[in-house]
């Protein structure tokens, strides 16, 4: 927590023009304006105000309020053993100007022996926005923060409120500000599950941030558990990737094992992210019973989809413990298992696949003779 001047200075707020994260404090003012006041610029000069007029829309407010959340906290020398590879940190990105915080996924990590008060293990980050977004850094402890978790800012959220009673045709119900500003950055489980409520209905608004006349590009997955909920899947890539993507899981065979679902973005560059997430050779992306996800095919592929597809999922029951999904890491048990179930699917696949061959060259024989 820091305190100055009597303000407390207790969230972070990613900035507009920059997009990086700064400590700030935010102040409720004459029930209708919030003052963003900046910790290292502290003359009120610097502060940013918002009033309830300059939003139109819900989403604008939802987008507002995922700027905000609470200040991260840095990693001490012993506590480098907590930073986990795929999890989500803020860490300082240096150009040839400026050290600026950002949001990064460590990619991997190199522990060595040291004592408490000195930590001397490198991490390698890849930044998930910012100048070196979808790059790789080499960083070590004094650069990385903890992402702190928690309810939104009692005068945000109250700001919020108003902005939405102001909007035409507001929902009192299903405006409310509801849940925590932040995904949890936990590896292993899919815990940002208590935003549930603001991601949904952002979602909805705006088919996870695909304009519904631009193209999309996405991948096919395949081998999925056939009761996965796709917000589930939503959730887990935004925690992990930080890119909030529209999913969905295909209705399949009944005889079939497993169900295929595609993933879809607004660009390739996040698509990309997306899909070197799932496929790092060090994890498997598994389902609490095991079964691995599996990227059906190597192309990124593209195309303009014209419904938001979630319209066309069966309906999810909400989440259970069965349907999480976990990371399952190098060197554990869980990944052994996953490996196995891969290379079980893998084989049945690439058999299905010549099969596939084969009927395509007979077709086209019938046809063109
Ligand atoms: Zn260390």
């Amino acid at each position: 927590m820091a305190i100055s001047d009597g303000v407390d200075y207790n969230l972070d707020f990613r900035w507009k023009a920059d997009d990086a994260w700064y400590t700030c404090a935010a102040i409720l003012e004459h029930g209708s304006r919030l003052r963003v006041k900046f910790k290292d610029t502290v003359q009120s000069y610097f502060d940013e105000l918002y009033s309830v007029t300059d939003f139109s829309t819900h989403r604008e407010i939802e987008q507002f309020l995922s700027r905000f959340r609470p200040v991260s906290e840095p990693v001490e020398d012993n506590e480098c053993s907590r930073v986990l590879e795929g999890m989500k940190i803020c860490a300082i990105y240096r150009s040839k100007d400026e050290a600026l915080y950002y949001d990064a996924t460590v990619d991997a990590v190199q522990y060595v022996e040291h004592t408490p008060d000195k930590c001397l293990c490198s991490y390698l980050l890849c930044w998930q926005h910012g100048p070196g977004e979808g790059t790789l850094t080499e960083t070590t402890i004094e650069d990385m923060c903890f992402i702190v978790h928690g309810d939104i800012h009692p005068d945000i959220a109250e700001f919020a409120n108003l902005v939405k009673q102001q909007l035409k045709g507001a929902d009192s119900v299903q405006s409310q500000v509801c849940g925590s500003v932040e995904h949890s950055s936990h590896v292993g489980s899919c815990a940002g599950r208590e935003s549930i409520c603001a991601e949904t209905s952002a979602y909805d608004m705006d088919i996870g941030g695909v304009n519904k006349t631009d193209p999309h590009h996405y991948i096919v997955l395949t081998n999925l558990d056939k009761d996965l909920c796709p917000l589930l899947m939503m959730h887990f890539i935004h925690e992990h990737t930080s890119i909030t993507a529209q999913t969905c899981v295909c209705p399949g065979l009944l005889q079939e094992t497993y169900a295929r679902g595609a993933i879809l973005v607004d660009s390739k560059t996040k698509l990309k992210r997306i899909y070197n997430f799932i496929n790092n050779p060090n994890h498997f992306i598994t389902s609490f019973s095991g079964r691995p996800w599996v990227i059906a095919e190597e192309n990124l592929r593209s195309g303009t989809f014209t419904t938001n597809l979630r319209k066309l999922q069966p309906k999810c029951e909400s989440y259970s413990r069965q349907s999480e999904l976990k990371i399952a890491r190098l060197g554990t048990e869980e990944y052994k298992k996953a490996k196995e179930l891969k290379d079980l699917y893998m084989a049945f696949h690439n058999h299905q696949k010549g099969l596939l061959q084969r009927l395509a060259m007979e077709e086209n024989k019938k046809r063109d003779p």
